[in-house]
């Protein structure tokens, strides 16, 4: 049977409960698929041939009533790989999985296609998150599509503006809180239960149900091979969670042979899970103040750390952290060569390979995938800063000549 289980005491809980945490020890619940049924039904061969999608992998997703499922077509995002990236880090194969590539522009959208489908199953009457941009501009288009009430938190001015513009115009109740990510969510928490709103952050297990798609992805992309390592920014750590349980579903059905090295990279003003990973900690400290211009992954108190330290520990992996002035030069590197426009924090994958590089972890014959986790046109102000003012000049062809020649 496939059911819920406690990651803190173990505690079973039924597929269908509305609840996104222990009543017993308050720990976070993860999915357990039924392995049995579950090789039934892939040894037939016939779901191999559907082109990648969130659901082309439905069978491995805890969704049972197909009518339900509330879909904008996420997922079956390109894998580029980078060959002048690539040389210029001075490694042999880099592939960027371009998950800004989602309907709404983020990896988010994979949980949420699973999260409100299921909230549609449960018979919840509104949807609920807290959110740093991504999680409400995503949340609000499923929920918009699903016919469900749509309430978003966010830190008040820490939200790009192109995340607002999107939770807004696919009409959700946006609440700027007057705090930051992790007080926004400490309280979405405590609403959810005593106001009955269906929480969809990723404490939500089905969130990360739908994001272990990207994993089948990249072994479907590899022609079910696997990459030697991949590489993802993390913030409150769900992606990271949600990748390694896709690789080790597949292990267990013997779909691969070998899951990769997960590398998890983070912003150096919002950093614990990198700290405890260098200190050998197996518990983190919270950041109370985190500051990154990577807005995406600005959490200082990430709630899917124990998970996250367990990822490193079982996939043989590493977390680290990254400067602002090193995202924002990744991003620039990545468009710039390889023609691809991703948001700061995504940016601190490509940042994290190249101080991995320079530091000798990497054995330059390693095939690697960096997750770009978010679009570009998220963050456009960032963008603009970073690029430099824009050459006005007279309308004239000899003005327009000086520039160019200069
Ligand atoms: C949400 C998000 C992240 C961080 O993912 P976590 O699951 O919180 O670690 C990184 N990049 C982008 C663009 C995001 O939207
Ligand atoms: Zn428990």
């Amino acid at each position: 049977m496939i059911s819920m289980q406690c990651i803190g005491c173990g505690a079973e809980y039924s597929i269908n409960d509305v609840i996104c945490g222990c009543d017993k020890c308050g720990d976070l619940l993860e999915v357990r698929i039924d392995e049995e049924s579950l090789r039934e039904k892939i040894e037939k061969e016939e779901w191999k041939l559907r082109p990648i999608s969130v659901w082309k992998y439905k069978e491995f997703l805890p969704i049972f009533d197909e009518t339900k499922i509330v879909t904008l077509n996420e997922g079956g995002t390109p894998l580029y790989k980078c060959e002048k990236l690539a040389k210029e880090f001075g490694i042999k194969n880099l592939y960027v999985k371009n998950e800004g590539a989602n309907p709404t522009g983020s990896f988010k959208d994979r949980g949420m296609t699973v999260g409100v489908s299921k909230a549609l199953e449960l018979g919840v009457k509104a949807v609920f998150c807290a959110s740093t941009g991504n999680t409400s501009a995503s949340l609000a288009a499923y929920a918009a599509k699903a016919g469900l009430p749509c309430i978003v938190l966010v830190p008040a001015g820490k939200i790009a503006i192109g995340k607002l513009a999107q939770a807004m115009m696919y009409g959700a109740v946006v609440v700027a809180v007057k705090g930051n990510f992790d007080v926004a969510l400490q309280m979405a928490t405590e609403a959810s239960k005593k106001i009955g709103l269906y929480l969809l952050n990723s404490i939500n297990p089905f969130r990360i149900e739908g994001q272990k798609t990207a994993a089948f992805e990249i072994c479907d992309q590899f022609g079910w091979q696997t990459p030697d390592r991949v590489i993802l920014p993390v913030g409150n750590a769900g992606n990271i969670t949600a990748y390694w349980k896709g690789f080790k579903e597949l292990k267990a059905l013997g779909l691969i042979e070998k899951p990769p090295k997960m590398v998890g990279v983070q912003a150096a003003g919002a950093s614990p899970i990198a700290k405890a990973f260098a200190a050998h900690s197996d518990t983190i400290e919270p950041v109370e103040n985190p500051e990154t211009i990577a807005t995406a992954i600005r959490i200082g108190n990430p709630v899917n750390w124990k998970r996250a330290l367990n990822v490193l520990k079982e996939s043989n992996g590493a977390a680290l952290a990254v400067t602002d002035d090193e995202i924002v030069k990744a991003q620039k590197l990545l468009a710039r060569r390889e023609g691809i426009f991703i948001e700061p924090a995504s940016a601190a994958s490509i940042a994290g390979l190249k101080k991995l590089v320079e530091n000798g972890e990497v054995n330059v014959d390693e095939a690697i995938v960096c997750v770009a986790t978010g679009h570009g046109l998220k963050e456009p102000e960032a963008v603009v800063k970073a690029c430099g003012g824009i050459i006005e000049i007279d309308p004239s062809i000899e003005a327009l000549e000086r520039v160019i020649k200069a």
